[in-house]
């Protein structure tokens, strides 16, 4: 069994339990930082987690030192590794006709007709073979990993066929398996109304509905593709009803539920929350009446600063609004080709404090913890822990301020998955 022992750690930011559930208001900030610190993974597993001081006077240490390969961290910070609880890893191409059409000013309608827009992912995903998206999907992994995210949510979205959909589910599934870190699949078929549904509007949009909740949804469920059900519930995408149908749909096949709410107009949380899903993720647009049964529940509100920053809007969620009101909130990266192209958790994070006004405290603990809890993995994810999945990253930092601060630069120098290191450090 492989046996790991990372010493002289400057900063340990452990995110030791804090209590029953996410984290929340004040417990958001409560980092349980170790200096000099030292933690021992063995079998991809944390074993103890101390100073290293006391772990290089451990006699079992001690006697075993040589079969145990030791990584001196030079008093670099060290993070538990990051959950990124939301991305769309699986399309082909980016999609700069829409970053260059939009710069100019252009609508989403102007930039669908010049063959921009969702369209062109769909197109992508549909001619694509499984192979070359397993390839895509393994890159971004590989990618991820180099940030220091080592456990990653991956939804499928762009096929919005029953073919192309289990194609992307698959392809999703063999790159997991290549890749030391911890992939949770989303099935995403109600991520659009795709175009050939589109031709006479609702009655067609209903039909598709039908198609995910009794042709999709069930070779999802069978074949375990999957271990979530996303819907894009919004203006122009799926409505509350069409939602509930989804999520209700979900629940017979018993996978877990999370949707996309509030990006682009406002939805009443109530209807949802009754299918007690693991997040909703967005939160742009959230009506205040909403937040005191938000809070009172282990949903997360999982905001994604970098689609807000892409699509160049001065309208960011309000984070303050909701920690203030106790509501759990998690940061992800949304990374996709239309409108969140980043892999990168730390410049999510840092979105988060020059936009959204989180401490680095806080934007550690939502990308770490909380998004352990919108995956429904906190139990094994999140945070540095005896029992705890050996998921580590090391950062050219001294003080884990430091990690929201230099934006726009990769920083992380060492990742350990499930007790695999990787990276330039190694
Ligand atoms: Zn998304």
């Amino acid at each position: 069994m492989s046996a790991t022992l990372l010493v002289d750690i400057g900063q340990l930011v452990t995110l030791r339990s804090a209590g029953d559930g996410p984290r929340r208001g004040a417990s958001l900030s409560e980092l349980g930082i170790i200096q000099d610190a030292a933690v021992l993974c063995i079998g991809g597993k944390i074993v103890s987690v101390g100073t290293t001081k006391d772990a290089l006077r451990d006699p079992w240490l001690k006697k075993n030192r040589k079969k145990i390969v030791e990584i001196d961290c030079g008093g670099r910070v060290v993070l538990p590794g990051f959950v990124d609880s939301h991305t769309h890893p699986v399309f082909m191409q980016p999609r700069l006709v829409d970053f260059e059409k939009r710069i100019s000013g252009a609508s989403y309608e102007e930039i669908a007709e010049a063959g921009g827009g969702i369209r062109s992912s769909i197109d992508g995903v549909r001619k694509a073979s499984k192979s070359a998206l397993t390839q895509k999907v393994s890159a971004v992994l590989a990618d991820l990993a180099s940030h220091g995210t080592t456990t990653v949510e991956a939804k499928s979205g762009y096929g919005l066929s029953l073919e192309s959909e289990m194609k992307s589910l698959e392809a999703i599934r063999a790159a997991a398996h290549e890749w030391p870190g911890t992939v949770v699949p989303t099935f995403l078929g109600a991520h659009a109304v795709p175009p050939e549904y589109r031709v006479h509007s609702q009655e067609r949009s209903q039909q598709y509905v039908d198609l995910v909740c009794n042709e999709m949804l069930p070779v999802v469920a069978k074949r375990k593709l999957a271990q979530f059900v996303d819907v894009f519930s919004d203006r122009g995408a799926f409505s509350a009803e069409e939602t509930a149908q989804i999520f209700a749909a979900a629940e017979r096949h018993h996978l877990a539920l999370r949707a996309h709410v509030g990006q682009l107009s406002e939805m009443r949380l109530g209807p949802l929350l009754r299918y007690q899903p693991a997040s909703l993720d967005h939160m742009d647009y959230v009506n205040d009446a909403d937040l005191p049964a938000l809070a009172q529940t282990d949903t997360v509100a999982t905001l994604v600063p970098g689609a807000n920053y892409f699509l160049g809007l001065s309208r960011y969620p309000d984070a303050r609004r909701f920690i203030a009101a106790g509501v759990a909130v998690a940061l992800a990266t949304d990374y996709n080709p239309g409108s969140s192209p980043t892999l990168s958790m730390p410049m999510a994070m840092s979105l988060a404090c020059t936009h959204m006004k989180m401490s680095p405290a806080e934007a550690i603990a939502a990308a770490t913890i909380n998004g352990a809890w919108a995956v429904r993995l906190a139990g094994s994810k999140g945070s540095v822990e005896a029992g705890k999945d050996a998921d580590l990253a090391v950062f050219e930092d001294s003080d884990y301020r430091e990690v929201p601060y230099w934006f726009g630069a990769n920083r992380c120098v060492l990742t350990i998955m499930n007790g695999v290191p990787s990276g330039p450090l190694w």
